[in-house]
């Protein structure tokens, strides 16, 4: 290997390989490196990799049958009481078409797939032979020169040199703390845990259950019963012949209610509603990832300096306002623009602060901060304890009024919503609610 690159990445997820193809496709020499035994067997997500991005990188991925495992045609949002759930769903035709909305992923198989593809990219530039994917290496430290500015990373004993270095190490980001950007210590209240199950089924069981046709699939997250009285949501997506089905659950409301995350995911699991759905399915894997709430509080306050930038989940991209968890998109985009930050870097000769503070500016402009500024008090409003038990029963005490159809007068829908609000929350929580959501949506 020669010894200075014009590019490190640190961590081959889904930021480190949309900044690596990036780079490969601008013949920019780089290392892209993972502590992992190969890309994608260190990730976890539930997973809907939401966007076009993945277009951008692999043009028309959709003609491989390899990488992702269904494009998103339906999707539902489902409040969950003990034994009901109403359901928002909508399903469109529209979505048939590529590129797609969303696409379903399984990280350990995307990531990998990808990582084949950043080195097709390479094997096609300038420098095939000079630019590396390394897997199994722990990546230390960063090393710096006499005025401040990262030139490299430690492994080891080993040093590697670079004119910058982009760190996609994910949620743990311990290299971003040593580098000054965060602090060291990040209150648990602003992150979450996630476990998730894969379970099989027979493909056409699978399709017939849910609806499914070709590759299309069902994103379906569910707010209430689901998380039992903990803090966060769950999540179901269909895979190729598996569901992901999961939760996201607050690290302080569960160690205060001293509940386990596997737990609530039985618990999860046995509701009549998920039942029906995972009934003869076999649980092939299980997994468990820290993930970012999404509160920008946890943001480090600066993401680059001279010669570095901190893209994905490191720089805490992560955004859930009850829609849809988007993590991967932010992670891809940012990946990119720290990427195109590194080639303009390179033709200018200049990887200083400043220089580098051009990457800042292009996340500012982005869909990315604009998502996370606008809809904060969204984030806020999700994890509002209300939010938790009291809006899912009444939605579903009311849905069950609603549907049910007896040998006896039948109330005017208004007095059955004035009974439910009655006996789970009150007018004061709904006029709260009412303001705050006017304002976060
Ligand atoms: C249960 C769950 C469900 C989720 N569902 C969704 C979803 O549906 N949609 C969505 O968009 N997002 C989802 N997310 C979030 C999403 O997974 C993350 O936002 C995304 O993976 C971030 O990508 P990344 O590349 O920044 O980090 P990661 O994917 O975490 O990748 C970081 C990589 O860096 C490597 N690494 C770390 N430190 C070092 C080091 N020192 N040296 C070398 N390598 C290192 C790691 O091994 C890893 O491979 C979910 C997360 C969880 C936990």
């Amino acid at each position: 290997m020669e010894d200075k690159f014009d590019c490190i990445i640190v961590g081959a997820g889904v930021a480190g390989l949309a900044a690596a193809m990036t780079l490969a496709r601008q013949n920019m020499k780089f290392l892209l490196i993972e502590r992992g035994e190969f890309p994608g067997s260190k990730n976890v997500s539930g997973g809907v990799l939401w966007g076009t991005d993945l277009h951008r990188l692999v043009p028309e991925y959709w003609k491989e049958d390899a990488g992702w495992e269904r494009y998103i045609q339906h999707r539902r949002l489902t409040f969950m009481d003990e034994q009901s759930a109403f359901s928002i769903d909508f399903k469109s035709s529209h979505f048939q078409e590529p590129p797609y909305t969303g696409v379903v992923v399984l990280r350990s198989r995307f990531d990998r797939w990808l990582a084949e593809k950043v080195q097709e990219a390479i094997d096609a530039s300038d420098y095939a032979m000079d630019s590396f994917i390394a897997t199994d290496i722990l990546v230390e430290d960063l090393v710096h020169d006499e005025h401040g500015q990262v030139v490299g990373i430690r492994a080891g004993e080993e040093e590697f040199h670079a004119h910058c270095v982009i760190l996609a190490e994910g949620v743990n980001n311990l290299l971003t703390r040593k580098a000054g950007l965060q602090e060291a210590y990040v209150p648990a209240d602003h992150m979450l845990t996630g476990v998730k199950e894969i379970i099989r089924f027979d493909q056409a069981v699978l399709e017939d259950r849910f609806q499914l046709h070709g590759n299309s699939g069902m994103s379906n997250e569910f707010i209430g019963y689901a998380t039992n009285g903990v803090e966060g949501g769950g999540f179901l997506y269909t895979n190729r012949d598996t569901i992901s089905i999961g939760l996201v659950l607050g690290l302080k409301d569960l160690r205060e209610k001293n509940q386990k995350p596997y737990d609530i995911l039985n618990h999860f699991k046995t509701h009549p509603a998920i039942a029906d759905m995972i009934r003869g399915g076999e649980v092939v894997e299980y997994s468990a990832h820290v993930v970012s709430s999404g509160d920008n509080r946890v943001m480090p306050k600066k993401l680059s300096k001279g010669g570095l930038m901190v893209c994905g989940e490191a720089a805490n991209l992560l955004l859930n306002a009850g829609k849809a968890i988007q993590g991967m998109d932010y992670a891809m985009r940012s990946g990119i623009l720290a990427a195109e930050q590194a080639v303009a870097s390179k033709a200018s000769g200049d990887f200083g602060e400043s220089a580098m503070k051009g990457y800042e500016k292009a996340l500012n402009d982005s869909y990315i901060m604009k998502d996370i500024r606008n809809f904060q008090d969204a984030v806020h409003l999700l994890h509002d304890p209300v939010m938790t038990s009291k809006m899912p029963n009444l939605i579903c005490d009311f849905g069950r009024n609603f549907f049910s159809i007896k040998n006896q007068p039948t109330k005017k829908s208004r007095a059955m919503l004035h009974d439910s609000i009655q006996k789970h929350a009150s007018y004061w929580d709904l006029l709260k609610l009412g303001a705050r959501g006017a304002k976060a949506l």
